[in-house]
């Protein structure tokens, strides 16, 4: 209780603080109307000129926002309210604005890009999806051309001479998949003109919970198949029909174990023995090897991934059929995925199980998280309606401070205690009196369900008695933005699946010119929004709620439960089921009162920092392979920029040399044959002779050194003079596509390795071993030799060119 006191105090006087600015940007405002639109648009040129003399953006920043907000009328016929310009500020300070739903977030965004593209160091606008980074940087396109800056958008299937001016811009629009994997592609490219990506300066996140924490568990990976027997899925799966289910309490009996919770699978000791033994009849593990074994771990997380397949992923829950592809719907937006694929062989477990085609594995060529991507930038800031709720973790983890923004005009929405019933069926017949009671009374209905399957429900509910209506989910969304446009018409109910970051206002009577519909609607009571069920985290029912009551318009909001709700079922307390039970519920009959909500909440709060806990640990063992990650791109980047790249090579040769002649050098006995045969196989010289005429100089207590120098002498003798007969610019480029190839190669290989040991870790958790320091411990040993890999192996390559 103190402590969100504590919290509030420092919004508000935070907010006092930037107040003052706000006053100085209404001061500033009758001198910038007076500006003829000429000069109003020539102060960009005027501010570019005091950043080059020393000007800080801090100090440009009043006159740079009242820039802004005169434009803004001009051009679009929108002045910038005062607690837009505090959300702008904000912003600018590299914070989290939270501002409820319809506070123009949009023209928010305005402020800070214009004043940090200023340096023209690059502004990256960042939106959930395409639909919205086009339909954003077109609605503002015209203000930002009136102030002289280049707007443009990134997408995907771009050519490169696109791309590179889309980065190019002074402002660029896309989503944060397609900038997380241009910087990818950026770190493959081979030759200089093909990267496309600049320093990374400033990201502005639109719906920024829904990225750097709904998303932030998925990495994004560009891969290359790998070729495998895909039968062996539909053996598997067989073999995972037969196996059986056991309680924790009761180990010893069955074969797995299901977390339904933590959705995950555990063989037990009898398992794996049951699954050997298949394995052995079926010539799949030799009959003396073991299921244990190391090269057996692909089988395990086979078996594992079909039981999760056929116990733990649901269709129209986790994901739909379409053209006879399983297509991920995305767990917290109700999106579909198309083209993104469950890793671990889970995907394939799952069309093996729906009898669809099965597509092959493929291998990651590079990753990362949109977490450590968005880490990349010298400063990120970040908008939402809901994102109060995820302070710690904002905090946490991005180093980002949540300021709550005052809404522009008062809030009036009524948001109901929940409503909670014995079982599904009386909560659905609730729901259904609720829907149709704020229908006749002419208001708009939102119905929030949590996946498609109630939608269809639901739907299927309200065509039985004739009630026409939309369902907005995965499957259509195509048509989103034309029916959530219209969902504020009077007698309009719009079903939908999670309605995170759908990114579109419902305006009160639609979007009609005449002003007449909407207070209709307002006086009927606004728009209604339904809950069927409380969702696993507090902030995806707000941004449910955050539909209804926008710019202080009327509204209501409803949150219908049961206790066989899986929310209640798995995480509800055992006071409330007993608390129910004792009140005797009848058929049909709700409890309503603050402490159900309250308990509900309990519930939700034990998920929400379950899921923090999961995404922590991720980034935990990422952060291990994002350090490797920054490693390799510098020095690869160092490659492709390098102008004396004969330089680095003669280094690392001179290193390669040094170590193949200690390696076999122990105190002054050597091991001769072994290194006459290894400077050979890597250097491409025989030094044999050599060796057998001068062997006194093994007895000398430097002799190494003098063989170290013979073996540099004699490469420089025939290499030097070998490379000089070619064109040297172009004998340039192939060494460092040569160079460059190898890291890619070198560098995926051991992503594959890092996976390996990240799957396997967790069996040495049986053995009373910290699994994240093994993990430490054996990516860092294997990156020492990545590095010395990538050596040994370009120095051997170049001794075998022949042009
Ligand atoms: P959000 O993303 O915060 O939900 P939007 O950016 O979609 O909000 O804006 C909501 C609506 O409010 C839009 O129709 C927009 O044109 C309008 N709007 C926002 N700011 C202003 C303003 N200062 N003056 C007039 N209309 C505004």
């Amino acid at each position: 209780m103190l402590k969100s006191k504590f919290i509030y105090n420092k919004n508000d006087r935070e907010l006092k603080r930037i107040s003052k600015i706000v006053y100085i940007i209404n001061d500033l405002e009758t001198h910038f109307t007076s500006l003829n639109n000429q000069k109003l648009s020539f102060k960009t040129i005027e501010y570019r000129k005091r950043i080059i003399k020393g000007d800080l953006l801090d100090m440009l920043l009043p006159e740079a926002f009242s820039t802004v907000r005169e434009a803004s009328k001009r051009i679009i016929g929108m002045r910038h309210f005062d607690v837009q310009i505090i959300g702008g500020i904000v912003l600018h300070k590299g914070m989290i604005s939270e501002m409820k739903t319809g506070e123009g977030k949009t023209i928010v965004g305005t402020l800070p890009s214009y004043l940090n593209a200023l340096t023209g160091l690059g502004v990256h606008v960042v939106t959930i999806n395409e639909y919205l980074a086009k339909r954003d940087s077109t609605n503002i396109r015209t203000l930002y051309e009136f102030l002289g800056l280049s707007i443009k958008n990134i997408y995907a299937k771009q050519n490169l001479k696109e791309k590179i001016n889309a980065y190019k811009a002074d402002i660029t629009y896309g989503t944060n998949n397609e900038y997380g994997f241009d910087y990818l592609r950026n770190n493959m490219v081979y030759k200089i003109k093909e990267k496309f990506q600049r320093k990374l300066n400033f990201a502005l996140l639109d719906e920024v919970d829904s990225i750097l924490i709904d998303e932030a568990r998925t990495p994004l990976i560009i891969s290359g198949q790998i070729y495998e027997d895909t039968k062996i899925y539909y053996l598997i799966k067989n073999i995972a029909e037969k196996l059986r289910s056991s309680k924790f309490t009761e180990y010893e009996k069955g074969d797995f174990i299901l977390d339904e919770k933590h959705k995950q699978v555990e063989l037990t000791e009898k398992g794996y023995k049951y699954i050997e033994e298949i394995f052995k009849l079926n010539k799949i593990i030799k009959k003396n090897d073991s299921l244990y074994s190391a090269n057996n771990i692909g089988f395990i997380k086979k078996i594992k991934a079909a039981l999760l397949a056929l116990y733990l992923f649901k269709k129209n829950v986790d994901y739909i059929i379409i053209n006879h592809e399983v297509i991920i719907v995305d767990e917290n937006t109700g999106r579909v995925m198309p083209g993104k694929r469950w890793s671990d062989g889970l995907h394939q477990a799952i069309e093996a199980k729906e009898g669809v085609n099965i597509k092959e594995e493929s291998n990651t060529l590079a990753y990362i998280t949109l977490q450590n991507y968005f880490r990349l930038y010298a400063k990120i800031a970040g908008m939402s309606g809901t994102a109060y709720t995820e302070l710690y973790e904002f905090n946490k983890n991005y180093k980002l401070d949540v300021l709550v923004i005052p809404t522009n005009k008062p809030r009036i929405r009524k948001d109901m205690n929940d409503l909670i019933f014995l079982s599904t069926k009386e909560k659905f017949e609730a729901i259904n009196k609720d829907i149709k009671e704020k229908f006749y009374k002419g208001r708009p209905v939102v119905v929030g369900t949590t996946s498609i399957e109630i939608s269809e429900d639901i739907s299927y509910l309200l065509k039985k008695q004739k009630i026409s209506h939309n369902i907005l989910n995965a499957k259509n969304h195509e048509n989103e933005a034309k029916i959530i446009a219209q969902a504020g018409r009077s007698r309009t109910i719009t079903i939908a699946t999670k309605m995170a970051g759908r990114g579109t206002d419902i305006l009160l009577g639609g979007n009609f010119k005449n002003k007449i519909y909407k207070k209709i609607v307002k006086t009927a009571g606004g728009l209604h929004v339904i809950g069927t069920e409380r969702h696993e985290s507090r902030r995806i029912d707000n941004q449910l709620k955050g539909r209804s009551g926008r710019q202080g318009d009327p509204g209501s909001t409803r949150f219908f439960i049961s206790l066989e709700d899986n929310l209640m079922r798995l995480f509800g307390s055992n006071k409330i089921k007993k608390m129910i039970k004792i009140l005797g519920l009848s058929y049909g009959e709700a409890i309503e009162h603050k402490f159900i909500n309250k308990a509900v909440e309990k519930a939700q709060k034990k998920i929400e920092i379950r899921n923090f806990d999961i995404r922590k640990q991720i980034l935990e063992y990422d952060k291990i392979s994002n350090y490797q990650r920054k490693i390799v791109y510098k020095q690869r980047d160092e490659i492709l920029f390098s102008y004396k790249i004969s330089e680095y090579i003669e280094y690392i040769r001179n290193e390669v040399i040094y170590k193949i002649v200690c390696k076999y050098k122990k105190n002054k006995k050597y091991n001769i044959t072994n290194l006459v045969i290894n400077i050979k196989k890597i250097l491409n010289i025989n030094i044999y002779k050599w060796i057998k005429k001068n062997k006194y100089i093994f007895s000398y207590k430097n002799g190494y050194i003098i063989i170290i120098n013979k073996i540099k002498d004699k490469y420089n003798k025939i290499y030097k003079s070998y490379w000089k007969k070619v064109d040297k610019e172009k004998i340039k480029i192939l060494k460092k596509q040569t160079i460059l190839q190898i890291f890619d190669i070198r560098w995926k290989e051991h992503l594959q390795m890092l996976d390996y040991i990240m799957s396997s870790i967790h069996l040495r958790g049986y053995v009373q071993k910290n699994p994240i320091e093994e993990y430490k411990k054996e990516a860092f040993k294997l990156f020492k030799d990545l590095i010395i890999n990538i050596k040994f192996d370009v120095i051997s390559v170049l001794s075998k060119y022949k042009i």
